[in-house]
């Protein structure tokens, strides 16, 4: 075996019909049995598992070598590839059919006992593997994982390079831009007391490379964001940001079609089909009460505001009275005691409801619910018309404003309905966002972000809360897989939005001038995108969780239990920047016993 060469061929590659030939492969010795004194190695690599048989008879490496041999060993092995025969065969593995008969073994690399086992069946606790990294992204699941990243990337890039896309990179430390998060700072050490922050998004930077002349912008974008952490949200993130020049709303929703089309395609194998669904947003928040709906079931919100337009109960005509409205939705056959139907009640109060009326159809057609006697035949028989209901269905009921009903009875919808997992894939594009949101100290917020061109910008001077802009997204599942959005590309256009967030001007020329001045030197009419590629492919390989995409994320917390990040540096190193840590913090640390 010469010492230089390792492999000839990947173990996961073989297959029935290479039998007969000699193959030298090379990999990690995942699992061990020993049956009659020959030992029975898997072999694996990225690609898979191979069966390797040694007989300690044929010379094949010395007894030292061969009893020493342990999981995670790294190893390189000639041999002759056989048939198995019918009742030796592992129909689980595509190399099941055969095994390597090794001629010659060599070990590579020893490895320690391992902290926890390498098999996807067993569940290891997930600061552990992030602690082991390198040894959980050897397990063939997440390794699949990666690969799926990988692919996926290279068929978003396939599509962008097929229509002149140039991929620009944009830089990492820079002013802090506002998209709605917390930034991520960065001192400066020339300019003491001044920070960088990390980038939100590309965003003001795509859009002056549409103002540099580029046509086509795409880049694979690194971003972060301070936020608090969630099963499908990490301080830092990834996204497949792209913009265009002369680019309408039309124009970019295809192009985000053709990438989806291509990523499924490349994935699962799945065709797609196009158009995908489309909904405004008003559309999706009324038959939804979300503006990124699970369109793999029905179970829609119907307005009940008219059924109830005269009633005498208390609480639905009380808040018709005050302008808002009451909606439901029929859940179906659930089966609730009472129990479950109180524990309803709970999570609408959670939500933020002031209530939930529940009902159950009774098999006569009466409503089985608390509030029954307060409704007459009329508003009964209505309800249920409405709603479609059916004798053992589940009717739940909000009254409250748009906003609070809408969030209540879009979870509630998602509680009782939503499927598990992610076999079926549902696309929709949202549409026609407003431009700004009334956030919970009663301030207006971008929507996306003021970047975005509202549809009219007389309205929306005249009436902010009610205009619409040329924002859309692309939702799959009920997870919004990203946002973009034709750009306002006029500098008063740009102010006009400015004002009405409530950013003077002085604010506005420190904070933006630059781009403010950029957008004065003929700005091209422009507009993009930007797709989150951690939850894309963790959607697509049915996980839950983006971490198990990312190669190395952080916990919750936003640590890293493998580098130890975020961590203490030395006062010299903070000397040098200028910062200190304040006292207090200090103090907290020999509190936590650090
Ligand atoms: N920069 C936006 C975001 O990160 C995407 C876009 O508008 O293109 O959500």
């Amino acid at each position: 075996m010469s010492a230089e060469l390792y492999r000839t061929t990947r173990p996961g590659l073989l297959r029935l019909g290479d039998e007969g030939q000699t193959v030298q492969v090379a990999g990690w010795v995942h699992n061990r049995r020993d049956h009659g004194g020959i030992a029975f190695l898997d072999l694996r690599d990225a690609t898979g598992l191979l069966q390797v048989v040694v007989d300690p008879e044929a010379g094949v490496a010395s007894a030292d070598v061969l009893s020493g041999l342990r999981r995670e060993y790294v190893i390189s092995v000639v041999g002759v590839i056989a048939a198995r025969g019918a009742d030796h065969a592992n129909t689980e593995l595509g190399t099941g059919e055969i095994e390597l008969v090794a001629t010659e073994l060599r070990v590579l690399s020893a490895a320690e006992a391992l902290p926890f086992q390498l098999d996807d069946r067993v569940e290891v606790d997930e600061s552990l593997r992030l602690q082991y990294r390198y040894l959980d992204l050897r397990r063939p699941a997440m390794a699949a994982n990666l690969q799926a990243r990988s692919k996926a990337i290279r068929a978003m890039r396939r599509v962008l390079d097929d229509q002149d896309f140039l991929e620009v990179e944009t830089p990492t430390l820079v002013a802090s831009t506002p998209e709605g998060a917390r930034d991520v700072l960065v001192p400066s050490r020339l300019r003491q007391g001044h920070f960088y922050a990390l980038p939100q998004s590309p965003q003001l930077f795509k859009q002056l490379l549409m103002i540099s002349g580029v046509d086509r912008y795409y880049q694979v974008a690194r971003c972060y964001r301070d936020e608090d952490f969630r099963a499908d949200r990490q301080i830092e993130f990834t996204q497949l940001d792209l913009e265009g020049a002369f680019w309408g709303q039309e124009d970019v929703l295809q192009t985000l079609e053709e990438i989806a089309v291509a990523v499924v395609s490349d994935l699962r194998g799945i065709e797609l089909a196009r158009p995908f669904p489309r909904l405004t947003w008003q559309e999706a928040m009324d038959r939804y009460g979300t503006d990124k709906p699970d369109i793999r079931f029905g179970m829609e919100v119907q307005d009940l505001s008219a059924v109830f337009a005269e009633t005498e109960f208390k609480a639905f005509a009380g808040v018709l009275g005050r302008g808002g409205t009451v909606r439901g939705i029929n859940a179906g056959e659930q089966g609730l005691a009472r129990a479950g139907l109180d524990g309803l009640v709970d999570r609408a109060l959670s939500l933020g409801a002031k209530g939930l009326v529940w009902m159950v159809v009774e098999d006569d057609g009466a409503l089985r619910s608390p509030v029954a006697k307060f409704l007459n035949d009329a508003e009964k028989a209505a309800l249920i018309g409405e709603l479609d209901a059916s004798p053992g269905d589940l009717l739940l009921i909000v009254a409250d404003e748009f906003k609070v009903v809408s969030k209540v009875l879009g979870a509630l919808r998602l509680d009782m309905g939503q499927p598990e997992g992610h076999e079926e894939l549902a696309f929709l594009m949202v549409t026609d966002f407003p431009v700004f949101e009334v956030a919970d100290d009663g301030a207006l917020v971008a929507m996306h972000h003021p970047f975005t061109a509202p549809e009219d910008i007389d309205e929306m001077v005249a009436n902010p809360q009610a205009a619409v802009s040329r924002a859309y997204d692309v939702v799959l599942n009920g997870s919004e897989l990203g946002s973009g959005s034709v750009r306002i590309h006029d500098p008063d256009t740009q102010a006009k939005v400015f004002a009405a967030l409530g950013i003077s001007e002085e604010d506005a020329t420190r904070r933006f001038g630059w781009f403010m001045d950029a957008l004065r030197y003929g700005t091209p009419p422009h507009a993009g995108f930007a797709y989150g590629i951690d939850r894309m492919v963790s959607i697509l390989q049915g996980l839950p969780n983006i971490r198990e995409v990312i190669p190395f994320p952080k916990t919750q917390t936003g640590s890293d239990p493998l580098t130890g990040s975020p961590s203490r540096v030395e006062d010299a190193q903070l000397a040098e920047i200028g910062i200190a840590v304040a006292p207090e913090v200090v103090a907290s640390w020999a509190e936590d016993g650090e």
